[in-house]
C-alpha cells in the first residue's frame, strides 16, 4: 500500500511543483501538469507534462553520472498513489542559494545584458554577436534565487564569490560548465541544441556539490531543434512554441503587453503541446514514454 499524499507535510509550492517532507532527511517533489508562458500559468494544464518532465530528469540524472539528490527510483514505495511517474524522492540537502546557469548560446536575459554591456554577468564577449549566436565557449552566468513571483537577477561571478566564498563559487562554475557540456553534447547527438540551462546544487556535509532540483528539462533549459537553427533571430522553443504562437496570434485575442490573464488554450493546442513534450523526451532518452510508470 502506498502512503496517502496528505500523510506528508506540505512544504512549498512553486510554479509547477509541490514539495512535501517524507521525513527529516527526505523530500517528495511532485511535478504538476501546469505550464507557464510569458510569466503566466496557463489553463488548462498539459496532460502528462509533469510525468514527462520527471522522466526527463530521471533520464538525465542517470546519463550525466554526477552525484545527485535522488533517494529512490520512479516507483519508490514512498511515492503516493496518483503521484507515481511525476514524483522524485530526494535527499533533503542544504541548498546553495544561487541559480547556476550555463549558456552556450546568446539569448534572453543574456542577450539583453550583452547589448547593454558587451558582457553577460561580467563575462566579456566578442563584439558583433547576434540573437541566438553560439558563444565561443559556454559561460557561467549565475543568478540570484528570487522569491516566488520575482524574477531571478543575473549576477557576476564576483558577487557569487562574495556571497558563498571564492572556493565554492569556483566549484559551482566548474561543475555547472562541466555538466552543461556533457548534456549539450549528448543532446546534440540527438539533434537538439541545449542553448542554456539552470542547475541547483545541494551540499554534502563534506561540502561537495550534489546536483539537485530538476535537471535539463525544458522547464529549466532552452531546447532548440538543431535542424531549424537560424542565428540572427529568436529561435522557436522546442516545447512551448505552439503555445506561444497561439497566445500571440490574433485568434487568442490576448495582448501580451496587458496584464490580463491569458485565455484558455484550445484543445488542439493542448494536444499538440503534449505531443511535443513526449517527442522531446523520446528524442533525448531514446525511450518510449508509453513505458514510463504512471499511477
Ligand atoms: P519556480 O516555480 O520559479 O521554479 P521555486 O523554485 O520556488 O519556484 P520549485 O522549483 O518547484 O519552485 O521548488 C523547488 C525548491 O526545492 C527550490 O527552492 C529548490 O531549491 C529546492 N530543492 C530542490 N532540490 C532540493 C533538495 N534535494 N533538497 C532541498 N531543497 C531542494
Ligand atoms: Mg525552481
Amino acid at each position: 500500500m502506498r502512503p496517502a499524499l496528505d500523510s506528508y507535510t506540505f512544504l512549498a509550492s512553486g510554479k509547477v511543483r509541490e514539495i512535501y517532507q517524507i521525513d527529516d532527511d527526505t523530500l517528495l517533489m511532485v511535478a504538476s501538469d501546469r505550464i507557464s508562458a510569458y510569466d503566466h500559468i496557463l489553463s488548462p494544464a498539459i496532460p502528462d507534462k509533469g510525468a514527462i518532465l520527471t522522466a526527463m530528469s530521471f533520464y538525465w540524472f542517470d546519463a550525466l553520472g554526477v552525484p545527485n539528490h535522488l533517494a529512490g527510483g520512479p516507483t519508490d514505495e514512498r511515492i503516493p498513489d496518483g503521484c507515481v511517474g511525476r514524483s522524485m524522492v530526494v535527499r533533503k540537502l542544504p541548498m546553495v542559494p544561487v541559480e547556476c546557469v550555463a549558456r552556450g548560446y546568446l539569448t534572453g536575459s543574456g542577450l539583453i545584458d550583452y547589448r547593454a554591456t558587451g558582457a553577460v554577468c561580467g563575462v566579456a564577449l566578442p563584439d558583433g554577436l547576434e540573437e541566438a549566436d553560439k558563444l565561443p565557449e559556454p559561460i557561467f552566468t549565475p543568478a540570484t534565487k528570487a522569491e516566488q513571483g520575482d524574477h531571478d537577477e543575473n549576477i557576476s561571478f564576483e558577487a557569487v564569490a562574495a556571497q558563498v566564498g571564492a572556493e565554492l563559487a569556483d566549484d559551482l562554475r566548474r561543475t555547472t560548465l562541466d555538466i552543461y557540456r556533457r548534456g549539450a553534447e549528448l543532446a546534440a547527438q540527438r539533434g537538439i541544441i541545449l542553448a542554456d540551462t539552470k542547475f541547483e546544487f545541494g551540499r554534502e556535509t563534506d561540502g561537495s556539490l550534489v546536483l539537485a532540483d530538476e535537471v535539463l528539462t525544458p522547464d529549466s533549459s532552452r531546447y532548440w531543434e538543431a535542424a531549424g537553427y537560424t542565428p540572427g533571430q529568436v529561435q522557436p522553443s522546442f516545447d512551448k512554441q505552439i503555445v506561444r504562437n497561439w497566445l500571440t496570434s490574433p485568434e487568442s485575442g490576448w495582448d501580451r503587453a496587458s496584464d490580463a490573464t491569458p485565455p484558455a488554450l484550445p484543445a488542439d493546442v493542448v494536444t499538440r503541446t503534449r505531443q511535443r513534450y513526449i517527442e522531446a523526451y523520446e528524442w533525448i532518452s531514446q525511450k518510449s514514454f508509453a513505458d514510463w510508470p504512471q499511477g
